[in-house]
């Protein structure tokens, strides 16, 4: 494999566009294929961990997240309407002892934007990947755009499409898991808290309640529900958040609104062939704790640090993406663990002492730093360096 050679990406979520950048900085001829014409501006993810933004960091764009997103220091656990501790990221690894609320769009925005400065043209939108054939040298993608079908040959092709992804799909790879019983209902509200920038967590008898600081004087709040509430409304969110912590959001004015289920999913390899994986076409983990997406910018990096080696050391191909797979699936399982760890002390059932017992433990020191650690995703990552 040599530099000028083409890398497909299949889908220009967060994943597909850190990859696209870090490729071409690289010095790889890349392009990305996404389906949809234009940024969706509908709010998912926010938070983005010290560990990503170390790989941002590296790549010469974490200022640009740091300015625009609200920088998240502190978070207060309650247990009910009881204050019971708080977790400091100040004692995490300088410089990124914080976290980061954004939304995914704006996270979007950024990346997309980055990618265009490196090299227009690498994005190509509106652009269906429908097909993918492979021989020992190469795979054949084909996409649909404009009501035309269009084909390009490459060394390799990343499926960065998603949950659903085609690439996945195509490359015959099994998708093995469930959905969790447990189901949210989250809306973004004009900030009316004393809370600033922490974020706040309720561990309540009724179900857990988390509260997000947001650019622009916003806020998100995530209520747990006793099922699928698949179009909520604000007012449903409202009288939940203040039956369950006393604050009213009735003056507060809502933005977005939606309502979601959880699964776990974890591809049986990340690669078949010319084929990789990356981000949630290769897992899906709960977003109780916010590390889909970081996890995913985990695996493009090594996807790209895989490629870099593999220019290098042509022969050696092969067992480098057999490692790609190896590594990042274990770092998949980790993440996944610790999500329904998160889910777990958020459950209804589980609002016993006991659990009061070991929120209150994990909120004092040296266990909160140890928390710190875990909910910043430290001990994940970085095994290509
Ligand atoms: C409510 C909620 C809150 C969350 N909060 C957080 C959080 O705070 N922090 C965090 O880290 N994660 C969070 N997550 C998870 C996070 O949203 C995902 O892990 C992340 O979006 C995955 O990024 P991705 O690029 O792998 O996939 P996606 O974001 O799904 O992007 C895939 C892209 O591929 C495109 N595509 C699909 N099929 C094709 C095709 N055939 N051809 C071309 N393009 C295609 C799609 O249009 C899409 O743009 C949350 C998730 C939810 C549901």
């Amino acid at each position: 494999m040599n530099k000028d050679v083409n890398i497909v990406i299949a889908g220009g979520g967060p994943v597909g566009l850190f990859l696209a950048g870090r490729l071409i900085q690289f010095g790889f001829h890349c392009t990305l294929l996404e389906n949809k014409p234009k940024i969706d501006r509908h709010s998912k993810s926010l938070g983005i961990h010290p560990v990503s933004l170390e790989l941002f960091n590296r790549a010469g764009i974490a200022d640009q997240f740091i300015e625009q997103a609200i920088n998240i220091r502190r978070g207060i656990a309650f247990w009910n309407r009881d204050k019971i501790g708080e977790i400091s990221f100040a004692r995490c690894p300088k410089p990124f002892n914080f976290v980061l609320a954004l939304p995914q769009w704006q996270t979007e925005t950024i990346l997309e934007n980055w990618v265009h400065s490196l090299r227009p043209g690498t994005i190509v939108r509106g652009a269906e990947v429908t097909n993918i054939t492979q021989s020992d040298h190469s795979v054949s993608v084909t996409y649909h755009q404009h009501n035309s079908e269009k084909t390009m040959t490459a060394d390799f092709l990343v499926g960065c499409d998603g949950k659903n992804s085609n690439a996945r799909k195509l490359a015959g790879i099994p998708f093995n898991g469930k959905p969790y019983p447990d189901t949210y209902i989250m809306g973004d509200f004009t900030d009316n808290t004393r809370f600033g920038t922490d974020a706040a967590v309720y561990l309540h008898h009724d179900g857990l309640i988390e509260s997000f600081p947001l650019p622009g004087n916003m806020r998100r709040w995530v209520a747990k529900t006793e099922s699928l509430i698949e179009e909520p409304k604000a007012e449903m969110l409202r009288q939940i958040i203040e039956q369950r912590t006393g604050h009213s959001l009735t003056t507060s004015e809502n933005v977005m609104m939606s309502g979601f289920g959880v699964q776990h999913y974890l591809a049986d390899v990340f690669h078949s062939g010319r084929v990789l994986l990356s981000g949630d076409a290769a897992h899906v983990i709960s977003p109780i704790g916010g590390q889909g997406m970081n996890l995913g910018w985990l695996d493009a990096e090594a996807c790209a640090q895989i490629f870099v080696k593999a220019a290098d050391r042509p022969s050696e191909i092969s067992r480098l993406i057999k490692t790609y797979t190896t590594h990042q699936k274990k770092i998949a399982i980790h993440a996944a663990k610790r999500a329904e760890m998160n889910m777990w002390l958020g459950r209804k059932e589980n609002s016993g002492f006991t659990v009061k017992m070991a929120a209150h433990l994990i909120t004092k020191k040296p266990l909160s730093h140890l928390l710190a650690r875990v909910f910043t995703m430290r001990g994940l990552g970085s095994w290509w360096i």
